[in-house]
C-alpha cells in the first residue's frame, strides 16, 4: 500500500513521461501521494438547473438550460464582444464574451439547446452572464464537481481542472487502493473524523456537499493534529535537553521595589504573566517565552521585575531593543525606577564611544554592571557578562532567529529568553509559530487609560484637519505626522515627506508653531537632536517616517496623523497609533486618505476606526494579508500546508492542539497500540526535518 502511493507519477494511467515533466515541475507532483494531496481549491454544484426568472434572488454561480436564439456582435478593437441572446421556458439573458468571440460564435449553434453554467452579473441594470462555460446536453456536466487548479502548460496538455480530475479518478479507481487509517477508532469517534478512505475520496470524488465538508474536516484535522503533535514533540525534546538557571529567591530588589518605588498596582494580566514567568525559572530548565501584549499594557515593566529577580539570584540581565532611540528611552525610564536602588544600569549602543565601551566591556565581565539596556551592539561577540540569567528582547519581530541564538550562546548554561511583542499575533497562528515557544499573553491595559478616537478623512478635509490640529497645540498638545516612508531610499516617498513638512511649516509658522521632522536619511545625531526637541516639548509638531513607529515615548502628544494611511499594513497603523494615548489626555488617530480606496483599504481602515484592541485587529489583519505576509517569517515550512489553512482555520487549529496535547498527556512516549500509526508518522515527520521550527 505505502509502497504503490510513492510510484512515480508517470506510470499513472493517463499521465505518461510528457505530462508527468510538467506535473513535476509545475505542481510538485511527483508520486501517486502528491496527486492524493493535491486536493481541489473549490467544488461546484451541477446538480441543480435554475431558471432564468429566478436568477435576479441567486448568490453565486448558475445552471441553465435553454438555447441560443441570436447574436450580436457590438465594438471595435479592444472593445470587441460578443453577446448571445439565451431564452429557456421562463425568460431570457444575454451571454457575452469580451475574449474569444469569433471563436465561440463558430462553436455555437443557434436554437440547439446547451447547458449553461456561470455567474450572473448585473451590468447598469441588466443581467448577464460574462464568459459562461457551455456543454451540449448529450455532454451535459452533473452532479457535485471538484475544481482543480492548473497552468496553462498543463491545460494545453489536456491537464485542464477536468484531466486533472479524471488522473485523480483512474488511481482512486484501481481496484487495490485503499487508505488506511492512521488514526484509530477511537480517536475518530472522538474528534467526529470520517475514515481516511471515505476522506480521500470523499474530497476528490464527492456527491454532495455534505460529504465534501466531512472529508476536507477529517483531513484538516490531520493535518494540523500532526503538525501540533511535531511541534509539542520538538518543545518537549527541547526542553528535556536544555539546562537553565534556577532563580530560587525573590530577594530584596525585586520586594522593595515592588512595595516602594513601584506607584501602582500591576493590573491583573500583569501579576498572571509575572507568576507564568516564575514558574519557568524555577524549572531548571531554560525559558523560552513569548510575551504579547499591546502597546501601553505594561510588558516593559513585567520585564524589568524579571530582570530584578535575575539580580535577586546574583545573575546578570540584558535587555535589547531594536532602535537606538527605543533603547535609549528605555535606559532612561529603567534608571529612572531604579535611581534609588542599588542596581547599576548601563546603556551600550552603536554610538557608545570606544572609550567607554572598553570600561563597560570589564564591567560587565567583573559583574558591576546589573542590568545591561542596548541594541544590536549588545550581540557583538567582545560584549561578555560574568553571569548572564535572562535575556529581555523588545520588538520581537526585528529580530532574526539566528540573531536571538547568537545572545545564548554567551554562556554555557543559556540565559533564560524573554520576548516581547506589540504586534499581537492572533492566537490559532501563535499556536503554530511559536508553538515552541511558551506564550504569555497580556489582555489588559493599567486602569485610567482613554481609548483613542480614530477618525479617517480625505484630502478634501484637510483645512477642517489643521483647524483640529491648532485647538489641540492651543491646549498645549503635540502632535504627530507620519509619512509612509516603507523603503528609506524612495525618492518619491522623500518627495512626499519633504512636501508635507514645507506645508506644514507654511501652515504652522514661526514664532508660534515649531515643527520637528525625522526621516532614516538623516543622520542619527541629527534624527536623536530633533527627536529630543519634540521629547521636551520644544516642538508642537513631529514630521516623520514609520521611524518612530516602535516604542517612543512621548505622553503629552494627543494628536496621530497618519498620511497615506492606503500605503500602511493594519499591524503598521496599530503600532503608530500606540505613539498617542500614554498621557492624561484624550487622544486621536487620524488617518488620512485619498478619495479612492480600494475593498482592502476600507476594510483596514474601518477596523482602526472600530476598534482599539490589538488582537482583533491581528484577526482582521490574518484574514486581509494570510500568515505568510503576517509574520514575514522563513519558517515557510509550516506554511507548506496541502488542505488547512491558518487564517480560517483557527478553530480547527485548536482542537487539534487539544487533541495532540491530550494523547501526549495520557500517552507521553505513544506506546499504547491505538496510537502505533501516530507514532510512525510522527517519528518519520521527526526525521525528515531535522533543524526545522527550531528556535533556540
Ligand atoms: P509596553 O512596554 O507594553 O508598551 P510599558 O511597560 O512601557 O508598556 O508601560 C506603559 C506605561 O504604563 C508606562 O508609563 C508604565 O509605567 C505604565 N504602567 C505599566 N503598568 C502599569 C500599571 N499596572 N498601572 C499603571 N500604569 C502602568
Ligand atoms: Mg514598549
Amino acid at each position: 500500500m505505502n509502497n504503490f502511493l510513492i510510484t512515480p507519477i508517470e506510470y499513472l494511467k493517463g499521465v505518461g513521461p510528457q505530462r508527468a515533466e510538467v506535473l513535476k515541475k509545475e505542481l510538485r507532483i511527483f508520486t501517486f501521494q502528491d496527486l492524493i494531496e493535491y486536493y481541489p481549491f473549490r467544488y461546484v454544484d451541477r446538480s441543480e438547473h435554475h431558471k432564468i426568472r429566478d436568477l435576479v434572488d441567486l448568490e453565486g454561480f448558475a445552471q441553465l438550460r435553454g438555447r441560443i436564439t441570436q447574436f450580436v456582435d457590438s465594438g471595435t478593437g479592444r472593445n470587441k464582444r460578443l453577446t448571445a441572446k439565451f431564452e429557456d421556458d421562463t425568460g431570457m439573458i444575454d451571454l457575452v464574451w469580451f475574449k474569444g468571440a469569433s471563436w465561440m460564435k463558430k462553436s455555437l449553434q443557434l436554437n440547439k439547446e446547451i447547458q449553461v453554467y456561470g455567474k450572473p452579473k448585473l451590468f447598469g441594470n441588466k443581467w448577464n452572464i460574462p464568459h459562461p462555460e457551455i456543454s451540449t446536453i448529450d455532454k451535459q456536466e452533473v452532479g457535485f464537481q471538484p475544481v482543480y487548479s492548473s497552468t496553462e502548460r498543463l491545460s494545453s496538455m489536456s491537464l485542464n481542472t477536468k484531466g486533472i480530475e479524471k488522473i485523480v479518478r483512474n488511481l482512486l479507481e484501481e481496484n487495490s487502493i485503499k487508505f488506511e487509517d492512521i488514526l484509530s477508532d477511537s480517536f475518530r469517534t472522538k474528534y467526529q473524523l470520517v475514515a481516511r478512505d471515505l476522506a480521500v475520496r470523499g474530497v476528490h470524488i464527492p456527491k454532495t456537499e455534505q460529504q465534501v465538508q466531512a472529508a476536507r474536516y477529517r483531513l484538516k484535522f490531520e493535518e494540523l493534529f500532526f503538525l501540533q503533535m511535531e511541534l509539542l514533540m520538538r518543545k518537549k525534546i527541547a526542553i528535556q535537553k536544555s539546562k537553565g538557571f534556577v532563580f530560587t529567591k525573590v530577594g530584596d530588589h525585586f520586594n522593595s521595589f515592588y512595595s516602594e518605588v513601584l506607584p501602582f498596582d500591576l493590573t491583573g494580566a500583569q501579576k498572571r504573566v509575572l507568576k507564568e514567568i516564575r514558574r519557568d525559572m524555577n524549572t531548571g530548565h531554560h525559558m523560552n517565552r513569548l510575551l504579547q501584549g499591546d502597546v501601553g499594557s505594561g510588558k516593559t515593566l513585567v520585564a524589568l521585575l524579571s530582570m530584578l529577580l535575575g539580580i535577586d539570584n546574583d545573575f546578570q540581565a540584558a535587555l535589547m531593543a531594536p532602535t537606538e532611540i527605543l533603547a535609549i528611552q528605555h535606559f532612561e525610564s529603567i534608571s529612572d525606577f531604579l535611581k534609588e536602588k542599588n542596581v547599576n544600569v548601563a546603556l551600550l549602543t552603536g554610538s557608545t564611544k570606544k572609550k567607554d565601551r572598553t570600561v563597560l566591556h570589564e564591567q560587565l565581565l567583573n559583574g558591576e554592571i546589573d542590568i545591561l539596556i542596548g541594541t544590536h551592539a549588545l550581540l557583538e561577540d567582545v560584549v561578555q557578562f560574568k553571569n548572564l540569567g535572562l535575556v529581555v528582547i523588545d520588538e520581537q519581530h526585528r529580530f532574526g532567529v539566528k540573531q536571538r541564538a547568537r545572545m545564548w550562546k554567551k554562556n554555557t548554561t543559556p540565559p533564560h529568553v524573554l520576548i516581547m511583542t506589540a504586534t499581537p499575533i492572533p492566537r490559532t497562528l501563535a499556536m503554530t509559530f511559536y508553538g515552541d515557544l511558551d506564550v504569555s499573553v497580556i489582555d489588559e491595559l493599567p486602569p485610567g487609560r482613554k481609548p483613542i478616537t480614530t477618525l479617517h478623512k480625505k484630502e478634501a478635509n484637510r483645512l477642517r484637519v489643521f483647524g483640529f490640529m491648532k485647538e489641540e497645540i492651543a491646549k498645549g498638545r503635540q502632535v504627530y505626522i507620519v509619512y509612509p516612508l516603507i523603503h528609506e531610499s524612495e525618492s518619491l516617498d522623500f518627495n512626499n515627506l519633504m512636501d508635507g513638512y514645507e506645508a506644514i511649516s507654511r501652515s504652522f509658522p514661526l514664532p508660534d508653531y515649531n515643527v520637528s521632522i525625522v526621516h532614516g536619511k538623516m543622520k542619527p545625531e541629527d534624527k536623536e537632536f530633533e527627536m529630543n526637541r519634540f521629547v521636551k516639548g520644544e516642538t508642537q509638531i513631529m514630521v516623520a517616517t514609520t521611524v518612530i513607529e516602535v516604542g517612543v515615548n512621548v505622553p503629552n502628544a494627543s494628536v496621530m496623523i497618519i498620511e497615506s494611511a492606503e500605503r500602511f499594513g493594519l499591524s503598521q497603523l496599530h503600532q503608530l497609533r500606540g505613539r498617542v494615548g500614554r498621557g492624561a489626555e484624550k487622544s486621536f488617530c487620524i488617518l488620512m486618505t485619498g478619495d479612492k480606496i480600494s475593498q482592502d483599504t476600507k476594510k483596514r481602515i474601518n477596523t482602526m476606526v472600530r476598534t482599539n484592541d490589538g488582537f482583533e485587529i491581528s484577526e482582521v489583519d490574518l484574514q486581509l494579508r494570510g500568515p505568510g505576509d503576517l509574520l514575514g517569517t522563513q519558517q515557510s515550512g509550516l506554511l507548506d500546508l496541502k488542505i488547512a489553512n491558518l487564517s480560517k482555520d483557527g478553530h480547527v487549529v485548536e482542537l487539534a492542539r487539544n487533541a495532540a496535547k491530550e494523547i501526549l498527556t495520557e500517552d507521553p512516549l505513544l506506546e499504547k497500540p491505538e496510537n502505533a500509526g501516530i507514532r510512525t508518522k510522527l517519528n518519520s515527520m521527526l526525521r525528515s526535518r531535522p533543524n526545522w521550527g527550531k528556535i533556540a
